[in-house]
């Protein structure tokens, strides 16, 4: 008899997004003429940069002649783009990583969701609250949670982001084996200081925990005494695992690419506490269960290092930042408090109600669509997240619009 993986009842409700996606169609299906603006899924509205173009249609030119076609690439991604990746995203700001300990790949979602499979089954995780749910769900499927009680699932350590904090988790009072750390930050779009960091860093190192860092919103780091990558700090390249994506960085999410960071010098440690380089792990598990990004994809992330790239995708990113901008001076104006959208796309906005019920007077009053905070954990409870992913238009449209049905309630 084929058995289910019975941790999947576990998991509560479907997927976040997808409950917003049946909410939004049903009010449209009753609704057919009232127009919606989406400030909910945070995914992007601009084309693809024009040197991005270029590389791929070359390389897409490329597979169509014989002489230069290519098959099956390295699973770890081409020498090209992964040289590129460790000269500018890192050796620049002085982030001793090398081409070989990075891995290119499809997603950050997978990643992120992936990298579990290397820990034991019975370590104890520390994750933020609010939180990119995928962190959580794969944990959950994995087996890490006896169950779902009180909003939350059993087994984790949960690590409060609240105003109190400035949106930055506190330590955990016991200790933790694995840390889930994301700045910019989503949901709640805040990020952390240097010094904040360094006391991650720190943490870990002393506690021979694992730091999972997620920088996939990196791009939109304007201020630049705020670190760009975790191995800014001295002492992460033992604790810490990178995860960035182009998605956000170039307008990738309909094209997938993303790259992990594991370097050579990170551990993890069995039973007997003998230590394991990570790097070795993640590259037999990349190399067994995934065969590589399409050459035409990466050609195209490797232009984003060109000089040309690097101002098309600053250019890509500003234009968000300034709908992000709108948006906080739109809640300033309705006395809403909010923090992120100046170092984020993400504008997390706290309202007071209940999120759901928010969210519902929103988009049968507006026509906006937001995304309910509480989806990203309890501490989400009172808040709402805006994206800052559309065309200035409709950022314009849904601030007004938000203000009217507002100030109505
Ligand atoms: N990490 C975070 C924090 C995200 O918000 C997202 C996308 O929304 C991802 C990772 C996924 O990135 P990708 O499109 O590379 O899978």
């Amino acid at each position: 008899m084929i058995r289910i993986n019975e941790n999947y009842q576990k998991l509560r409700s479907s997927y976040l997004f997808s409950t917003i996606s049946k909410k939004v169609a049903e009010f449209q299906k009753a609704n057919p003429r009232k127009e919606i603006v989406r400030l909910g899924i945070g995914d992007v509205t601009l084309p693809l940069p024009k040197v991005c173009i270029a590389a791929m249609h070359k390389a897409v030119d490329e597979m169509a002649d014989a002489k230069t076609f290519r098959g099956y690439g390295p699973e770890q991604g081409y020498d090209f783009l992964r040289e590129a990746i460790a000269r500018v995203d890192f050796k620049a700001r002085g982030a001793d990583i090398a081409a070989d300990e990075i891995f290119v790949s499809d997603g950050a979602k997978c990643d992120t969701g992936n990298i579990q499979e290397l820990f034991s089954h019975d370590i104890t995780i520390a994750i933020p609250d609010p939180v990119y749910p995928v962190y959580v769900d794969t944990n959950v499927m994995a087996g890490r949670s006896p169950g779902f009680s009180g909003g939350r699932y059993d087994g984790f350590v949960y690590l409060p982001s609240t105003e109190a904090n400035g949106f930055v988790p506190e330590f955990p009072k016991g200790t933790v084996d694995l840390i889930y750390l994301c700045f910019p930050n989503n949901p709640t779009g805040a990020t952390i200081t240097r010094e904040q960091l360094a006391a991650w860093v720190d943490y870990a190192r002393t506690n021979k925990a694992l730091i999972l860092y997620d920088a996939a919103y990196v791009a939109f780091i304007r201020d630049q005494s705020l670190p760009q990558s975790i191995y800014e700090i001295d002492g992460a390249r033992e604790v810490a695992i990178e995860f960035r994506s182009y998605s956000k960085t170039a307008g990738f999410t309909g094209t997938r690419c993303a790259y992990t960071v594991v370097p050579k010098t990170c551990m993890a440690y069995d039973a007997k506490g003998a230590a394991h380089p990570l790097n070795a792990m993640w590259n037999r598990r990349h190399t067994t269960k995934f065969n590589g990004v399409s050459y035409p994809v990466q050609r195209a992330a490797e232009a984003v290092y060109t000089d040309e790239g690097q101002q098309q995708i600053r250019d890509l990113n500003d234009y968000y930042l300034e709908n992000a901008r709108m948006i906080r001076e739109g809640m300033a104006a309705l006395k809403l408090p909010c923090v992120g959208g100046d170092n984020s796309p993400y504008i997390w906005v706290k309202t007071g109600a209940d999120s759901w019920q928010f969210f519902d007077m929103l988009l049968s009053k507006a026509g906006v669509v937001c995304t309910p905070g509480s989806g990203f954990g309890s501490c989400g409870e009172g808040y709402i997240r805006l994206s800052a992913f559309n065309s200035h238009e409709n950022v314009r449209k849904a601030i007004e619009r938000f203000g009217v049905a507002v100030r109505g309630m």
